[in-house]
């Protein structure tokens, strides 16, 4: 078996990226396990106009190719693929790609996660083309237009408020007559003129070839079917952190499954191995917070590989 690396980062969105970068730049020569699917959220995201630094916007796969390739500047090594295996019960911690197992000091988990999406064809065919997981990223595209947000959590809701700021009527779609949001926010959204709660429904069906046109509903009382005229769809319907790998090593919360974090700090449970990014927060959300978070990590790692290592020279002359 090779030696042990300083630091395997895994995951390939603004947080891993950027602990790259910084730990690159460290002398550290990361390994980033980016997933077969690099790129995270961005990459399904189209204009990205909240990114500091890209002045007239960007699209979100043309931004992950920048953070990858900056990163690579300064000799991060990348590999394209899955991590399916970690252990982190002793060092150097093992994390396994297939029959390939890698070794490290440090370890970086920034696998970010999902938007739940409701699985229809036509919603995945017109992402980024009418069809959004991101109020904040996107509301203002839509400008003075038809907005369809479907999810009754806290998310819709607030997604919904956001969205009416620039929309000119927004459809917010769920599924009962009960909301699971806090009843502060349904009751901003019901006094909220542009909103209008349309309940018992779900969309089954998004219109539209080259762009979103509408969605058709169905009652979920009687099975009926109907259609709106949309110029966008929202589906709001909850996160899931891409942490099944990690949930018997790591802390977590433990109805959502986000990894717990100490502090302001990246560190988990387990002295040497950080969390960054959406992985760790169900709050903000944005690339530039992951981003921000992976920088931490990176700051992070190299303190604690430092103290180590000092620790380790102490124990020799001793
Ligand atoms: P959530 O609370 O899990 O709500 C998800 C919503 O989507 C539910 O209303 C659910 O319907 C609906 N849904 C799920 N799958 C669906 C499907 N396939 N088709 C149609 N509807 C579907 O998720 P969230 O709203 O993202 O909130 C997550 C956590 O973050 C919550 O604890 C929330 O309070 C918190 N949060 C807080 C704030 C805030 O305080 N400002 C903002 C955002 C989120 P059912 O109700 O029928 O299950």
């Amino acid at each position: 078996m090779s030696h042990a690396r300083n630091v395997i980062i895994i995951g390939g969105g603004p947080a891993g990226y950027t602990a790259a970068l910084y730990t690159a730049r460290a002398n550290l020569e990361p390994l980033v396990i980016e997933g077969f699917n690099w790129g995270g959220q961005l990459m399904i995201t189209s204009d990205v106009e909240n990114y500091p630094g890209y002045a007239d916007g960007v699209m979100g796969p043309v931004m992950m190719q920048d953070f990858r390739r900056q990163a690579e500047r300064f000799g991060a090594e990348f590999l394209t693929d899955d991590v399916t295996k970690v252990d982190f019960s002793e060092r150097p911690f093992r994390v396994w790609v297939g029959d390939d197992e890698h070794t490290a000091d440090a370890v970086i988990v920034a696998t970010g996660a999902t938007a739940r999406q409701l699985g229809l064809e036509s919603e995945l065919r017109l992402q980024g083309r009418g069809v959004s997981y991101c109020a904040t990223c996107d509301a203002s595209f839509f400008r003075d237009k038809v907005v369809v947000v479907a999810g009754g959590g806290d998310s819709a809701l607030e997604e919904a408020l956001f969205i009416s700021r620039f929309a000119s009527k927004v459809y917010l779609v769920h599924r009962r007559e009960e909301f699971r949001a806090s009843p502060i926010m349904v009751d901003r959204a019901q006094a909220n003129e542009k909103i209008e709660l349309v309940l018992n429904k779900v969309v089954d069906e998004v219109l539209g070839d080259a762009k979103v046109t509408g969605v058709r509903l169905r009652d979920t009382v009687t099975g009926d079917t109907t259609e709106l005229d949309t110029d966008g769809f929202f589906v709001a319907i909850g996160h899931d952190p891409n942490t099944a790998l990690f949930l018997d090593q790591l802390d977590h919360e433990a109805d959502t499954g986000y990894l717990a974090t100490k502090g302001k700090s990246t560190e988990t449970n387990v002295p040497g191995v950080f969390a960054a990014g959406d992985v760790q927060d169900h709050t903000y959300r944005q690339a530039v917070t992951a981003a921000g978070s992976g920088c931490a990590a990176a700051l992070d790692t190299e303190r604690y590989l430092a103290e180590q290592r000092h620790a380790a020279a102490a124990a020799r002359i001793a």
